[in-house]
């Protein structure tokens, strides 16, 4: 069902997506209006109740989107900010207009406390009083400056909730009392806690792939490219993957078409829910974070995730590079920067935080052969490269080149010292350290035999100018990954 109305809303979705920005203008323009009606006082009942409803919907937005999969939910996500700016005016023009409607209520004991219980304007005022912080602050430049605490004051949201449906109980409680607002809250946080833990309440879409869609075998890396077929077992070229015949059988490893993912350069697969379970500086500037996802991995090697950040402004990605997979447990070494947006997140996570991941299979892989093998890593590029090394047979032979800029930098050095049959060669460029060698690393310098596979990740530069090199020198076997 949540296929078909994604399917549905689809032009409603592109509509936002393409205007977001203006309907991010037209509701901060709706909050400036709405500020007028507080030269009517006695008219501004009313926006409490749109007040209410549109909390309810911003808070009901993440879960459409992450329980229920509705895409237009997700593409709404962005526009929570503005709508909390219109939900704090409307708000606040509902609790001013009241006061200045009925000032000497106001003044009166009654107003907060009637019948020896709070009174519901009590109740109203506090949330109303919550709400200003949270208005004031739904903007780019608070969360820039508030840094890891805007979040954390945001989650008064949750208090506002709680408070508004008191407020509408107790104003209603004198008539009659109404156990709806009470069951709906229930109702939101049983499916708030569903999306903390990242429960999905939907299958994913039967996609449609475009013509020539490649689809990439996960046991051996073959990619079936419809352009080309398999002549060999008699698919002609043409023949798109879906009308394959479903004896075949991957003309590399044999496996069936259920073991084919389709090929994207990225393999970005359904959205999982994970924890952090460690997150620990190795130096200044580098963090080794340790996940643990909700569900059982499946037995592929992965070779990087897409995390899915959402730092209230847009949801976005950054992808990580796997240093370690240990069941549903995967191991990352991060570079923090200063003015990084995921950077900036990833600092002021901590253990517990609930994340969310695409796996990704990648295209950055350890070639399964016999042939000797030259790792080179400068920083973090480290990551995807110590987990080849480490998935590598004990028996194997490899050579590792591990460049930073300064000893500080350095991190895993006593893990890689243990790899007994690693050839560790330590380059520091900007100063001279015992036992490490000083300047970049050349590969005009390295021995090998022309049969060596190269694996490349880190600093673009060096990546680039390094295949050049070795790729005027005749070499095939070159693997690279930059960030
Ligand atoms: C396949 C793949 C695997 C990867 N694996 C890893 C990995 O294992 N480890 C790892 O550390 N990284 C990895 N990366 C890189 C990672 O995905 C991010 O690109 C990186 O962490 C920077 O993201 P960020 O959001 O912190 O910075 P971004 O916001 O993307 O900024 C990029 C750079 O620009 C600078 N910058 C941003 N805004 C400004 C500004 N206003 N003024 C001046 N400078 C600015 C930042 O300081 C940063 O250096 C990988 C990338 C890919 C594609």
């Amino acid at each position: 069902m949540v296929p078909t109305i994604n399917k549905y809303l689809l032009p409603l979705e592109d509509l936002i997506k393409n205007n977001r920005k203006y309907i991010g203008y037209f509701l901060i323009f709706l909050s400036f209006v709405s500020l007028g009606f507080l030269l009517y006082p006695n008219s501004t009942k009313d926006s409490g109740g749109y007040a209410i409803t549109l909390l309810w919907i911003i808070l009901w937005i993440p879960i459409f989107s992450r329980v229920f999969g509705l895409k237009i939910a997700q593409v709404v996500i962005p526009l929570r900010r503005e709508l909390g700016i219109l939900m704090g005016t409307l708000a606040f023009v509902h609790g001013a207009g009241f006061m200045i409607a009925y000032p000497s209520m106001v003044a009166s004991t009654s107003f907060w406390w009637s019948k020896g219980s709070i009174t519901y304007t009590a109740v109203g005022f506090v949330a109303l009083l919550l709400s200003i912080p949270l208005t004031l602050t739904s903007s780019s430049w608070a969360m820039a400056k508030l840094g890891k605490n805007w979040k954390r004051l945001h989650r008064v949201v949750y208090i506002i909730i709680i408070l508004t449906v008191l407020h509408v109980v107790l104003l209603r409680f004198s008539r009659n009392f109404e156990i709806a607002p009470v069951i709906f809250l229930c109702i939101y946080f049983a499916f708030k806690i569903l999306e903390w833990r990242g429960i999905k309440l939907y299958t994913s879409e039967n996609k449609i792939y475009p013509i020539g869609q490649k689809w990439l075998c996960i046991p051996c890396g073959y990619i079936y490219d419809p352009l080309i077929g398999d002549l060999d077992s008699g698919v002609a070229a043409g023949t798109e993957f879906s009308g394959i015949p479903d004896d075949w059988r991957c003309p590399v490893c044999g496996v069936t078409k259920a073991d084919f993912v389709p090929y994207i350069e990225w393999q970005e697969q359904e959205t999982l829910g994970a924890r952090i379970v460690s997150k620990r500086y190795l130096n200044p500037t580098t963090i080794e974070l340790i996940i643990e996802t909700v569900d059982t991995l499946t037995s592929q090697i992965w070779q990087f995730v897409s995390f899915v950040w959402d730092d209230e402004q847009w949801e976005f990605t950054r992808q990580y590079s796997i240093a370690k997979q240990d069941g549903r447990k995967l191991t990352f070494l991060i570079k923090i920067t200063e003015l990084g947006r995921g950077s900036r997140i990833l600092s002021t996570l901590s253990t517990g935080t609930e994340v969310r991941i695409n796996w990704i299979f990648g295209t950055f892989r350890l070639q399964e052969s016999q042939n000797p093998k030259v790792f080179i890593a400068t920083g973090t590029g480290l990551a995807p490269i110590y987990n080849m090394i480490t998935s590598l047979p004990i028996a194997s032979r490899g050579t590792l080149y591990f460049t930073a800029a300064t000893a500080t930098d350095l991190f895993y050095i006593d893990q890689l010292k243990s790899i007994e049959w690693l050839d560790l060669h330590i380059h520091i460029t900007r100063e001279e350290v015992p036992g490490c060698i000083f300047g970049r690393v050349d590969v005009d310098m390295i021995m090998a035999s022309p049969d060596t596979e190269w694996y490349f990740c880190g600093n673009p530069r060096m990546v680039t100018e390094a295949v050049d090199k070795l790729t005027k020198k005749g070499y095939t076997r070159i693997y690279r990954e930059e960030f």
